[in-house]
């Protein structure tokens, strides 16, 4: 059985395992085993001011044809960040627009956003897939941006009782999610069990499900 993750800063041990590993754009890209990918994206919290922006795009640019990269991000919008409005919107849309051309997904992270992040979505309405990582909002906010095609990945906040994420969670077809451990020092095959669980299926047939949803959204042509 193969627990795939979707988003993590570490290389996870052992061997055999199918994972993106993100970096931000000041990182090296290091190597990696077998089955280990890259995503790499300007996180809203590094954006920099006017001058350091453009830097940091033309570096990011000169990275994400890179090997095993296989999705822009994170990326995305943070309304409790210090940094700027205007320049995490031109960041985040600047990467969007470079997904497209690349036709490459992208990894968003969103922090009080998703209404920006809903009506981003329905006026570029991309052809790449976005998907919300380290999700954690609750039903109506689900419920609102579940009428768009974007994809929902789950990882601590499934573990914890009462979190918005597990309600939400229930609501969000098989097809639209995926699983990951991001910064934290779980295990993955932990987030697929307390998923299952929750789907009331088996992990095996879970595992099934999300690396057909890896190969639809990750692995295009
Ligand atoms: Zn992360």
């Amino acid at each position: 059985m193969q627990c795939i993750d979707i988003h993590t800063h570490q290389i996870p041990a052992g061997t055999g395992k199918l994972f993106i590993l993100n970096r931000f754009p000041d990182n090296s890209l290091p190597e990696l085993p077998p089955g280990g990918f890259f995503s790499i994206g300007l996180h809203p919290w590094y954006v920099g001011g006017s001058r350091e922006i453009k830097r940091q795009m033309s570096y990011l640019e000169g990275l994400v044809s890179s090997d095993g990269v296989i999705a822009i991000g994170e990326c995305g919008l943070d309304k409790v960040c210090k940094t700027d409005w205007s320049y995490q919107l031109e960041a985040f849309l600047w990467q969007c627009d470079m997904a497209e051309e690349l036709n490459k997904p992208v990894i968003i992270h969103c922090v009080r956003a998703w209404n920006d992040i809903y009506h981003l979505h329905r006026k570029r309405n991309p052809k790449v897939p976005w998907i919300l990582h380290g999700y954690n909002a609750n039903d109506m906010v689900t419920s609102q941006l579940l009428q768009q095609n974007i994809f929902f990945s789950f990882g601590k906040a499934l573990l914890e009782e009462d979190s918005p994420a597990r309600k939400s969670f229930q609501m969000i077809p098989p097809e639209k999610i995926f699983l990951e451990t991001d910064e934290e020092s779980l295990s993955i095959q932990n987030v697929y069990e307390k998923a299952s669980e929750l789907m009331d299926i088996k992990v095996t047939t879970l595992a099934e499900q999300i690396e057909w949803n890896f190969r639809q959204v990750f692995v295009r042509q």
